[in-house]
C-alpha cells in the first residue's frame, strides 16, 4: 500500500522545507521535493499536506503501560495504558517500565502488554525490572533478559533518592550498569540504566560516584524525574554537562508545580541557555504513573494518575511559549530519545526509517494526523483505529 503526502513542510527534525513524502507499506519510501507516481494503481492514497508541519512519531520513553502505582494500598493501583492514549497524542513509540510495585506487577505482564500495543498498531519496548534491587528480570540475569528477549531494551527504573527506593550501594547500582552494558553491546541494544531520582537530597550521588569510581561510562544511565525540584534540577545541569543524559517528567499536578517543580518548557529553556546540549535532554510523560503526595512524615495524602498526552502539551508549550525552535524542541521526544536507546528504525523523517509520522497545524501545533508504521491511525484529530477494548 502506497500513500503519498503532498507539499508538507518537513521537519526531520531538521527543517528540510516543503516535500512530497511516499510511504511505502510500513516505511518511508521517498523524500522529494515532488514525487509524482508513473503508475495505475488503484490503491495509492493521497494526503494533502499543504499549509501542515510533518515531524517525526512521538517516542515516549518512560510509561507505565500496565498502570503503576499502589502506594496508598491496592485501590491505588493506576490502569493501563489504552492505544489511543499514545497516538492522540502523536505517540508511535512506547518504553514500558514497572515502577514500585514490582510484585503484583510483572516483567511478564509488561512484556506481553508491550506485545498487544504491537498488535494493535504502534512500536512497544520496555525495561527490565522495578525500582528494586536486587532487579527482577524475567530470566535469571540482566544480561540474558537483554540478549534474548527482543522487546527488553534496557534496566528500570530503579530509584535513588526516594523514601520508595530499595536503597541500593555503590556496588550494587555498579553491577547493575555493568550487566546492563554488556548486555546491551550482545544485542545492539541501548542497554540503559534507567534512574527514577526522588526527592532526597541525595540527587544523583549514587550514579555520579559509580562513574566516578569505575570504568562505566556516564552515559550509561538515563535519569528521569529530573525537573522534581529545583535541587535535582541544578544538580541535572551539572551531569548533562559533564556528558549525561537527563530526562524530564512532564506529567504534574498544580500543587507539584507550587512546591518547586520545574516547569518542563521553561526548564528546557535554562538547560540550554545553561549551555547543555540539546543532545542530551529528553522528556518523557511518566504516563499511568500514580502522582503520589507524601507530607513530611512519608504518608500519602493524594493520588493522581499521569497523562501520555502532556508530553507534547510540554514541547508545545516550549515552542509557543518560550520560544524554542520547533526543530531544536521535538527533539526531545523524537532523535534524542531513539539515539538515547538505540531505536535505529525511529526518532527521524529519512528515507528508510519507519513511516512514524505527525502532522501539526502549524499555527498552534495541534496533532491532525498520525500515522504509525505507515498505518493512519489520526486523522483530523479524530482517533480512527482504536485498541481492542476501546469504544
Ligand atoms: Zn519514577
Amino acid at each position: 500500500m502506497l500513500k503519498l503526502i503532498k507539499n508538507v513542510q518537513v521537519y526531520a527534525p531538521e527543517n528540510l522545507g516543503r516535500k512530497d513524502v511516499l510511504l511505502i507499506g510500513d516505511k518511508i519510501g521517498a523524500i522529494e521535493d515532488e514525487i509524482t507516481l508513473q503508475t495505475n494503481l488503484q490503491n495509492i492514497e493521497l494526503i494533502d499536506g499543504k499549509g501542515q508541519f510533518l515531524v517525526p512519531g512521538f517516542i515516549d520513553a518512560h510509561v507505565h503501560i500496565t498502570g503503576g502505582g499502589g502506594e496508598g494500598s491496592y485501590h491505588t493501583r493506576t490502569p493501563e495504558l489504552m492505544l489511543t492514549d499514545a497516538t492522540t497524542s502523536g505517540i508511535t513509540t512506547l518504553v514500558g517500565v514497572l515502577g514500585t510495585d514490582g510484585t503484583t506487577r510483572t516483567m511478564a505482564s509488561l512484556i506481553a502488554k508491550a506485545r498487544a500495543l504491537e498488535e494493535e498498531g504502534i512500536s512497544c519496548y520496555v525495561h527490565t525490572g522495578s525500582y528494586q534491587v536486587p532487579v527482577k528480570t524475567l530470566t535469571d540475569t540482566i544480561e540474558n533478559d537483554l540478549i534474548l528477549i527482543d522487546k527488553i531494551i534496557g534496566v528500570g527504573e530503579i530509584a535513588i533518592a526516594d523514601h520508595r527506593s530499595s536503597q541500593p550501594t555503590m556496588e550494587e547500582m555498579a553491577k547493575i550498569a555493568a550487566s546492563a552494558r554488556v548486555g546491551g553491546m550482545l544485542s545492539g541494544k541501548g542497554g540503559i540504566v534507567n534512574i527514577h531520582v526522588g526527592d532526597s537530597s541525595a540527587l544523583l550521588s549514587l550514579i555520579e560516584k559509580v562513574v566516578e569510581e569505575t570504568d562505566i561510562p556516564i552515559t550509561q544511565f538515563y535519569p528521569t524525574h529530573i525537573n522534581r525540584n529545583q535541587a535535582l534540577f541544578e544538580a541535572g545541569i551539572h551531569f548533562a554537562k559533564n556528558g549525561g543524559y537527563v530526562d524530564f517528567t512532564t506529567s504534574t499536578v498544580q500543587r507539584f508545580l507550587d512546591q518547586g517543580e520545574v516547569r518542563c518548557s521553561t526548564g528546557l529553556k535554562k538547560m540550554l541557555e545553561a549551555g547543555v546540549p540539546i543532545q542530551n535532554i529528553t522528556f518523557t510523560s511518566d504516563g499511568q504513573a500514580s502522582l503520589p503526595e507524601f507530607n513530611g512524615h512519608g504518608e500519602l495524602v493524594g493520588l493522581q494518575v499521569g497523562k501520555v498526552r502532556t508530553l507534547f502539551q510540554a514541547v508545545r508549550e516550549a515552542i509557543l511559549e518560550e520560544g524554542i525552535p520547533l526543530d531544536i524542541a521535538i527533539k526531545v521526544i523524537t532523535e534524542n530519545p531513539a539515539r538515547i536507546l538505540k531505536l535505529a528504525q525511529k526518532g527521524t523523517v529519512s528515507t528508510g526509517k519507519d513511516a512514524d509520522l505527525v502532522m501539526l497545524d502549524p499555527q498552534n501545533l495541534t496533532i491532525q494526523t498520525v500515522f504509525a508504521k505507515g498505518k493512519m491511525m489520526v486523522q483530523q484529530e479524530m482517533a480512527i483505529v482504536k485498541g481492542t477494548f476501546e469504544e
